[in-house]
């Protein structure tokens, strides 16, 4: 216990678990929708692309920080755009795109006289080394993308969950879509000090499936993901400074491990409830779990010039209606 006191008086000790708390919150709550969206390697493609702004800034001396910050920023709208057009050929376009910016990053630090170490410490963190001013803005930054995770939860789930009844709904999918991409892109830069660019994606993606395991509605999931972000990258630093006492190890290694074995963990835990849900409701598997009987009679039937909006979903027609989405069945109408 004496150990944890004196690690606690510190002062690189005390910004590094600072940064820890803000980076704990910031990148699950981003993960949550990336995962919603099945797109939970997005984040490890900015942390490959965010190489080669660490490079420049490295390079031309001003703060690599910032520059990972327009290169991620710039990087994450792109590789958005080409996943937009959704071209076949997209998922070659976006993995050139990732090793460039892996060895443009290599490639210039050398260049720049720069040795390898000092790029090493962001592909693996650093967050011991961690300066006042770059606390200051993992905290800024950190606090922009936890705020509007929470804030614009309905219309980025909405976006992330259904595209289609989102654009019908009147929101500008596009917009939002781009919102999570550079959410994203702040996120990683902000966490690239903790675990290292290359590791980045965990902190993103694995709070998130842990939650899952447990939880069933969306808010509690993003909600879930951000304790347990904070628990993995808090516990991975305390461990890993205990630890350095008698070897050489790497918050950013133990912060991945630490929120891996809390997702092992949980595993049973989540077969468990999954099991017990089932049983509770034994027809479950039956009914299509997005379509609530609505009501039996409607007054209104809705046909193609009803004056809503049709969307096909599937093998039926939906029907934009009150806010809400109606799908003809039988001789009655079921809401989602
Ligand atoms: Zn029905
Ligand atoms: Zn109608
Ligand atoms: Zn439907």
């Amino acid at each position: 216990m004496n150990e944890v006191a004196e690690l606690f008086a510190y002062p690189f000790m005390q910004r590094a678990l600072i940064a820890a708390v803000f980076v704990g919150l910031a990148a699950p709550a981003i993960g949550t929708y990336l995962v919603q969206r099945r797109l939970a390697l997005m984040g490890d493609g900015i942390g490959h692309v965010a190489v080669t702004g660490v490079a420049i800034g490295l390079v031309t001396s001003t703060s690599p920080t910032w520059t990972a910050v327009v290169v991620a920023v710039l990087g994450a709208t792109l590789i958005e755009l080409i996943r937009e057009r959704g071209h076949t050929n997209g998922d070659v376009a976006l993995a050139l795109f990732f090793y460039g910016g892996l060895a443009g990053g290599v490639l210039i630090t050398g260049l720049g006289g720069e040795s390898a170490s000092t790029l090493q410490t962001f592909l693996f963190g650093s967050i011991l080394t961690i300066t006042i001013p770059d606390v200051l803005v993992t905290m800024v930054l950190a606090t922009v993308v936890s705020v509007l995770c929470l804030g614009l939860a309905p219309q980025l789930f909405a976006v992330s969950h259904d595209q289609e009844f989102a654009r019908v709904a009147g929101l500008d999918v596009r917009a939002y879509n781009l919102l999570v991409a550079v959410l994203a892109a702040l996120s990683v830069t902000v966490a690239m000090r903790t675990v290292g660019l290359l590791l980045v994606s965990a902190l993103l993606v694995v709070p998130v499936a842990t939650a899952q395991q447990v939880t069933r509605s969306f808010r509690t999931t993003l909600v879930a993901a951000m304790g347990l972000g904070v628990l993995a990258s808090l516990g991975g630093l305390v461990i890993a400074a205990l630890a350095s006492f008698r070897a050489n190890v790497a918050p950013g290694a133990t912060i991945v491990l630490l929120s891996l074995a809390v997702f092992v963990l949980t595993w049973p835990l989540g077969v468990w409830l999954r099991r017990r849900q089932r049983a509770r409701v034994p027809f479950d598997d039956e009914v299509p779990t997005d379509h609530e009987h609505a009501h039996d009679e409607d007054d209104h039937a809705h046909g193609e010039d009803c004056g809503h909006p049709a969307v096909p979903h599937g093998d039926h027609v939906d029907y934009v209606h009150d806010g809400h989405r109606h799908a003809p069945h039988g001789g009655h109408y079921d809401e989602h």
